[in-house]
């Protein structure tokens, strides 16, 4: 049976490796559209569900995703998924990569993270501000079998920050082809070509056949 044909089984839920309530929705948005037969109310997120802390050790951002969704998956028994997702600065060197929410050392302060990357790349010209947000997507069904999705969103990096919208680090980032950063895009034109919006995209074509497995 192919992937567009899998009947989802009734009563069929999946779970969000995430408290993240913007991720949650933009999840629901994204499977509920591209999976028949899955309402947005199957997609719930770990948020009040007591799910085992998960050291996330893992190099990259496939690893981390992975080791969410594992640890989610064999918790509860439901279909998981986790993303994992940061920014590669081309003249970094790929950095701050997996280290992005804590790139100033305290974590999820992006207010410091964007003072440090703007003067890391003070002396840096236009032409070498290059860099993507990167996002891998795991989904882990309760027997093990793995999935895992990349999607990255390349642009370069502003001196100022621009916009209110978005978080992290989207006042500083325009990407490629937009007049406005990632901050000053709607949530649905973000979606449209973020990372995170790739990464959930593509792993939703695999949830009906591990539904279904
Ligand atoms: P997480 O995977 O949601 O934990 O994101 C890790 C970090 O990467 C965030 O704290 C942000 O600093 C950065 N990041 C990931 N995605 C985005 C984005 O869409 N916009 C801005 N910053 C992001």
């Amino acid at each position: 049976m192919n992937e567009a044909t899998t009947p989802v089984p009734a009563g069929a839920r999946v779970i969000l490796a995430s408290h993240n309530a913007k991720k949650l929705r933009e999840l629901q948005r994204i499977l509920a559209a591209s999976v028949p037969g899955l309402d947005e109310d199957a997609i719930i997120s770990s948020a009040g569900i007591a799910l085992p802390d998960v050291v996330e050790d893992a190099i990259t951002f496939e690893g981390n995703a992975l080791l969410k969704a594992h640890s989610a998956a064999a918790a509860t028994g439901l279909l998981a998924v986790a993303d994992d997702s940061g920014l590669a600065v081309d003249v970094l060197g790929g950095a701050p990569g997996i280290f992005s929410a804590r790139w100033s050392g305290r974590h999820g302060d992006d207010e410091a993270n964007n003072d440090l990357l703007l003067a890391q790349l003070s002396d840096v010209p236009d032409a070498h501000r290059t860099a993507r947000f990167v996002c891998a997507a795991a989904l882990v069904a309760p027997d093990g079998t793995e999935v895992v999705e990349r999607g990255e969103m390349v642009g370069r990096l502003l001196r100022e920050r621009h916009g209110e919208g978005g978080f992290g680090y989207d006042p500083l980032f325009l990407p490629v082809g937009q007049a406005r950063t990632s901050a000053e895009l709607t949530a649905d034109e973000k979606d449209a070509i973020s990372h995170r919006g790739i990464a959930f995209r593509a792993i939703a074509k695999h949830v009906a056949p591990l539904l279904g497995s």
